[in-house]
This record gives C-alpha cells, structure tokens and sequence, in this order.
C-alpha cells in the first residue's frame, strides 16, 4: 500500500509527487496519457514560460481569482524556488522580457522531463494509460482510488491520501478532460462554473476574413464593457480562424469572456497607430499623398500605413474604394481615415472554445480547501493541487507556478 497516490502528472502532480517522495512517502502516480506532462510541452508556443521573476507583490497582482488563497502556497514555494529547483535539476534558465522564465535550451520538454527524472530519482511510481474512475471514501475519510487500467480493467488501489491534480479543461486533448471536477463534486465539493480563460475572441466586424493571418505589433488596444473602458493594454495582436489572439488578445480575454457570459456588449478598440497622436498621423499622411501620383490608388497609401491584409478592411471602413485614385479623397474621408486608425472598433461576439483556450477559469471552491496544507475540508486526505482549483492568472509564466505552489504544498500532505 501507498502513502500517497496522486492523480495526473501535470506540473502539479508531478511536483506533488517528487515532493511527497522526497520526504519519504511512498507514491504512486497515475496518469491517463501514455506520457507525462503533454501540457507542459506545448506551453509558451514550445518553450515554456515555467514562471515569472517578478517580485511577490507584482506577481500577486497577475493572480486574477483567489490571489490571497494562493499567497501561503507561493510563500511557501514561490517564484525563486522554481528557478532554484529546475536549475538544481539541470535545466538552465534564462530570464527574458517581462520578467518571464524559460529554459535556455528554448524547449518545453526540458522542463517536463526535468520533472519526469525528478519523479524518477526520488522514488515514485508512475503508471500510464492509467485513468482514476472514482475516489473512494468512508466516513469522511478517503481509503483509495478506482481506476481502469492499462489494459482497460477495472481496479482498486487502497491509500489514506489523495492528491487531485488533473487539470481543467483546457486543451482537452492534452489529457485534461474535467475529471478532477467530476470527483470534487462526488466529494461534496463546490465547483466554480468553469470557463475559458485566455482564450481567443471572435468579433462580428464585416471585414474579419481578410484579417485572417494578421500579425499586428506594437498595438494599443482597450477593452469596453458596456461602452466603459475596463483595461488598456499594448503588444501583439493577431487575427486567426480561431479569433482574435496574440498576446493582448488573451490578456484582456479573461475579462471579455466574464462580460460575454453575462451578455453584456463588448468591444475592442484597436489603436494601430499609438505612437502617432491625430496632428502628427495627419502630417504624415499628408506628407506620403503629397509624394504619390495624383493617380495612385488609395490601396498604395494605405499599405504605406498598414500591413496587405488591412487594406481592403480600411478602405471599407473609410467608405472609398481601395482602388480609386487618392487626388479623390475628401479631407473628410481622410479625417474618418485618421479615426480609424487611432481606434479601429472590433465588436466582440463571441470567445473560442476550451480547444483553444490556455487555461481554465473557475474549478474547485478554494474556501472548501486549506489553503495551509491544500487538504479538503470536506473529506480527510483528500488535496488538490493546480488548475482543478479555482486559481487562475494572466499569460507570463503565472499559471504554471500556480500548479508547482499548489504542487509542493500538496506534497507535503501537511495535516
Ligand atoms: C497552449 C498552452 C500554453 C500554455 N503556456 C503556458 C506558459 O507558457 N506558462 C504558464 O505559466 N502556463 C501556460 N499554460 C497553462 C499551464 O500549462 C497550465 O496552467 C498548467 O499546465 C496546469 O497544470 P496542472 O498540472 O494543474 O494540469 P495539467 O497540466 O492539465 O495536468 C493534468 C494531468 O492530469 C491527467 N489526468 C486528468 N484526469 C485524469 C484521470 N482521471 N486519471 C489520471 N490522470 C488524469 C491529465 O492527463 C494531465 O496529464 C499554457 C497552457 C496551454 C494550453
């Protein structure tokens, strides 16, 4: 019999699990995927932002639910100690704008595989292709886990504690498929309604198609919600099937998908000139016609402004045909042209679904879990560690600590 078993080896799981075994415990780690960590590999487009170097306080501000809940869980194992461990693991880091970490080897699995041998060096048991079916308690205790195992039977492995970390339900393909709700909720546990978080936005401007492959840097961009400016935010922004995304996009998308739910009208508007106020963009525009051919398409100074794929979308916008002669443009057409450019409105309709989205808001109440030891306070030797809690943060390396705080308190199995 195991002193532990741990469900999922997420980043959680598997610092839970290397945790617990360093201190001795017998552990088990069962795991649904043929392999470990398939989250952490695709993390930061391949590379991983594992966490964020900024200081306690800026990094609380970047935690948007349960900041205080997950204060003791990064007081405990914070930003400096996973640098320090990966780094005592083998992994070199290197710490790039924004105060972001990623391995310097630029890959993902470095980090998942430092974590894999972790596991491995410290003793633990894992099991693939092993899915947990149930958590088995009695009298507000838990006694073990059912599970289907490799070969598809159904079997039962008896343990006084149970370490849930399986995920959201974002990137369901990755392995992370809501299990763990469906257990907290068995428990007797409160699960906050879960939803996208970082997610892609779909907007309902007419034009939208021929943004398709759209990379624009350097953007302003603000979110309104019901006509009131909620965050301003500057970057990248890119525009896909799957919506408008890039690295803006998602971090105002937390807020989006909240006022989406609640159907109120939300909006984007895109400043694509922000280092130009409206005088100086006026001069400039001024000054290219003034060195075009009276008989040059309006698509010509346009490109002189913009990316190809915004040509067409402006010039719709402007109301004058990308193809007519700009010796036609009215000073009134230039000065919609001006409005446009400093704040192009994008009506927001719609958020990509969790196939898309980085994380997941909502999950387990964090007021029926200890937020000391990570233990439920519903049934004994039950603990939940990650995104299965209802913890979530902005893009820049904030989520996955969340997962190695919450991983390494858990581990402990503190009564
Ligand atoms: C595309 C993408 C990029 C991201 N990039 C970053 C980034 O650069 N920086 C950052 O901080 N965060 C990033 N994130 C978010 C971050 O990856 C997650 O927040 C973090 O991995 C969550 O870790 P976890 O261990 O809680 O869950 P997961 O990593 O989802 O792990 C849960 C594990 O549990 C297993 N499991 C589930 N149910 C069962 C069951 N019933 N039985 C057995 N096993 C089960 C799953 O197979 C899975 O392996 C990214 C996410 C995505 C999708």
């Amino acid at each position: 019999m195991y002193d532990v078993i741990v469900i999922g080896a997420g980043a959680a799981g598997l610092m839970a699990a290397a945790t617990a075994a360093h201190a001795g415990r017998s552990v088990l780690l069962l795991e649904k995927m043929e392999k470990a960590g398939r989250k952490i590999r695709i993390t930061g487009k391949g590379r991983c932002n594992l966490t964020n170097a900024r200081p306690a306080e800026e990094f609380a501000a970047h935690v948007r639910t349960n900041a205080d809940f997950f204060s003791v869980a990064f007081a405990e194992f914070n930003n400096r100690a996973t640098i320090r461990l990966f780094e005592r693991l083998g992994v070199k880091l290197d710490i790039e704008r924004g105060e972001r970490v990623f391995p310097r080897s630029g890959k993902a699995w470095d980090i998942a595989n430092a974590l894999v041998d972790y596991c491995t060096e410290e003793g633990v048991r894992i099991e693939y292709n092993t899915r947990v079916t149930e958590i088995l308690t009695l009298a507000g205790k838990v006694y073990g886990v059912n599970y289907v195992n490799r070969r598809g039977f159904q079997r039962k492995e008896e343990c006084d504690n149970v370490i849930i970390a399986t995920g959201g339900v974002s990137y369901p393909a990755t392995g992370s498929t809501g299990d763990g709700y469906m257990f907290a909720d068995a428990l007797g546990h409160t699960v906050e309604p879960v939803r996208p978080s970082l997610t892609p936005l779909r907007t309902s401007h007419p034009q939208r198609e021929y943004l398709n492959g759209l990379l624009l840097k350097n953007v302003g961009v603000k979110l309104y919600i019901d006509n009131e400016l909620r965050c301003e935010e500057f970057g990248e922004l890119g525009f896909s099937e799957r919506g408008i995304e890039g690295a803006v996009a998602l971090r105002v998308s937390r807020d989006a998908v909240d006022a989406l739910i609640e159907e109120r009208h939300v909006k984007l508007v895109v400043d694509l000139k922000p280092a130009l106020d409206a005088d100086t963009l006026r001069e400039r525009i001024r000054r290219e016609m003034a060195d075009m051919r009276p008989d040059e398409f309006f698509a010509e100074l346009l490109r002189k402004l913009v990316p190809r794929n915004m040509v067409v979308p402006l010039a719709k916008e402007v109301d004058f045909h990308s193809k007519s002669y700009i010796s036609k443009l009215t000073d009134t057409e230039i000065e919609r042209l001006i409005k446009i450019l400093k704040g192009m409105v994008f009506p927001i309709v719609d958020y990509a679904p969790f196939e898309y989205a980085v994380v997941t808001a909502g999950g387990v109440n964090c007021d029926e879990v200890n937020r000391y030891t990570m233990e439920s306070t519903k049934v004994k030797g039950v603990y939940f560690a990650g995104e299965v809690l209802d913890i979530d943060a902005n893009t820049g390396g904030y989520n996955l600590q969340i997962a190695f705080s919450t991983g390494r308190l858990a581990g402990q199995l503190k009564k």
